[in-house]
């Protein structure tokens, strides 16, 4: 093939007979010629092509294989304590989400929207574990984001776009799978913009991400750098569909709770208005009655917001569940340190005082169920780097002062052997 630019002008473009000398480059191969704008032409039609086919992606499963919402939440329950009024929403959410996304192509023509939720509550709480876990029950690829490591495109940090890449390789490149994940964003109200009012210089890191997001959680053709960022300017782009993927934001939201509050408390002021028992109201209750503006008042933009119908509130977790979080789930903490030890033929226990001391700890450091692992790892090493090694150990018991005084934990060993130690 040779590239005759404007030497023969007699050439003629084999597709639209335009001469060479109408157009700007003319290339031949054996016996045929193609111009420049018949190669454009060629590019958007073979561009639509992939659009549509991105665009008619079959659900990778039936109606049938979706659960319906009670056994969501049961399933949930079975991973995650308390926030059940979260779960029933998500439940639904989700139930909702598969139910459209397998009704896709269907002829009739109400469109059944988008049920992509935002999430509220302390950190620690279980937000993240709550999208985790519904990924995981309904076997679909998800990925998790960080909204604050966003930046609009163009300047310095992540483009939105690397989301969807993280969703792919979840998804072992698997497009079709891809489209139908779940994506988890974390710090969402860090993203809020400034003031209220729209601002005069660029908010890069806020309304811009903002924006940016708008467009991927509302649904469109995205196309994913393979490699990431920005610096491979010369790759290829992946098409993906995110009309099918479910959002699941989340945020701590400190402060919303004025907002609430000013709303629910502020109208009913006057005569007979029950002014003191709503002071007392705890945040977690005013959380439970958010609304979508007040999330636009908090500095979400409302077309964001309206994309995100499905609000729900998560509580600050108190004693009693932070202590079922560390012995009740399927794979809560002290059962993977009990399944650690009875690899090695250890009986590992911790006594119920134990427990509350661990709790007590995790509390005190107020980032809710995220403490008990570090508590309790500090607690661990120890053991966990000598009990290897121990011969005829039977059973290693984890008692209040391990915790509170760093003693070293009770061993018994088998019997016959008398190196029975008690500390
Ligand atoms: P966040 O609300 O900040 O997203 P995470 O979901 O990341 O919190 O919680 C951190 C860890 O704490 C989880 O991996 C899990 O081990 C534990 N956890 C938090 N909340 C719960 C809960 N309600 N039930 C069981 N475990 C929980």
């Amino acid at each position: 093939m040779s590239d005759n630019k404007n030497s023969e002008f007699l050439v003629e473009c084999s597709f639209c007979g335009k001469k060479a000398s109408e157009v700007e480059r003319i290339i031949s191969g054996e016996g045929v010629y193609i111009c420049n704008e018949c190669i454009d032409m060629c590019n958007s039609i073979l561009e639509i092509d992939e659009a549509e086919n991105a665009e008619k992606v079959e659900a990778p499963f039936k109606m049938s294989d979706v659960p319906k919402p009670i056994e969501i939440k049961s399933l949930l329950d079975q991973y995650i304590i308390g926030q059940d009024d979260a779960k029933k929403v998500l439940s639904v959410a989700v139930y909702n989400h598969y139910k459209r996304v397998t009704n896709i192509n269907s002829e009739d023509d109400i469109d059944l929207q988008k049920s992509n939720v935002i999430l509220l509550g302390p950190t620690g709480c279980g937000k993240t574990l709550l999208a985790q876990t519904l990924a995981k029950l309904m076997h679909v690829p998800f990925a998790i984001a960080d909204a604050t490591t966003l930046t609009e495109a163009g300047y310095v940090g992540e483009d939105v776009e690397n989301i969807l890449l993280k969703l792919l390789q979840a998804a072992d490149f698997n497009i079709q799978m891809a489209q139908y994940g779940i994506i988890y964003i974390d710090e969402l109200d860090k993203i809020s913009r400034k003031s209220e009012n729209p601002s005069i210089t660029r908010d890069v890191s806020g309304e811009g991400v903002q924006q940016a997001l708008l467009k991927i959680i509302e649904g469109t053709i995205a196309n994913i750098p393979p490699q990431g960022g920005r610096k491979h300017p010369q790759q290829e782009f992946i098409q993906l569909n995110t009309k099918n993927i479910l959002f699941i934001c989340g945020g701590a939201f400190d402060g919303i709770e004025k907002i609430i509050e000013k709303r629910t408390v502020g109208s009913s002021l006057g005569f007979g208005s029950d002014v003191k028992s709503k002071k007392d109201k705890s945040s977690n209750e005013f959380l439970s009655k958010v609304e979508q503006h007040d999330l636009v008042k908090y500095g979400l933009i409302p077309e964001l917001v309206g994309r995100l119908p499905v609000i729900s509130s998560l509580s600050n977790l108190d004693e009693n569940a932070l202590t079922r979080i560390l012995t009740e789930p399927k794979n809560a903490i002290l059962k993977q340190y009990i399944k650690l030890f009875e690899l090695d033929n250890v009986k590992l226990e911790f006594t119920n005082k134990a427990i509350c001391e661990i709790v007590k700890i995790a509390v005190a450091r107020n980032i809710g169920a995220r403490g008990l692992r570090s508590v309790i790892e500090n607690v661990m090493t120890d053991i966990m780097f000598t009990f290897p090694s121990e011969k005829n150990l039977e059973r290693v018991i984890i008692t209040d002062e391990c915790i509170t005084n760093h003693k070293a934990p009770i061993k018994e060993y088998k019997k016959g052997d008398n190196k029975n130690e008690k500390n």
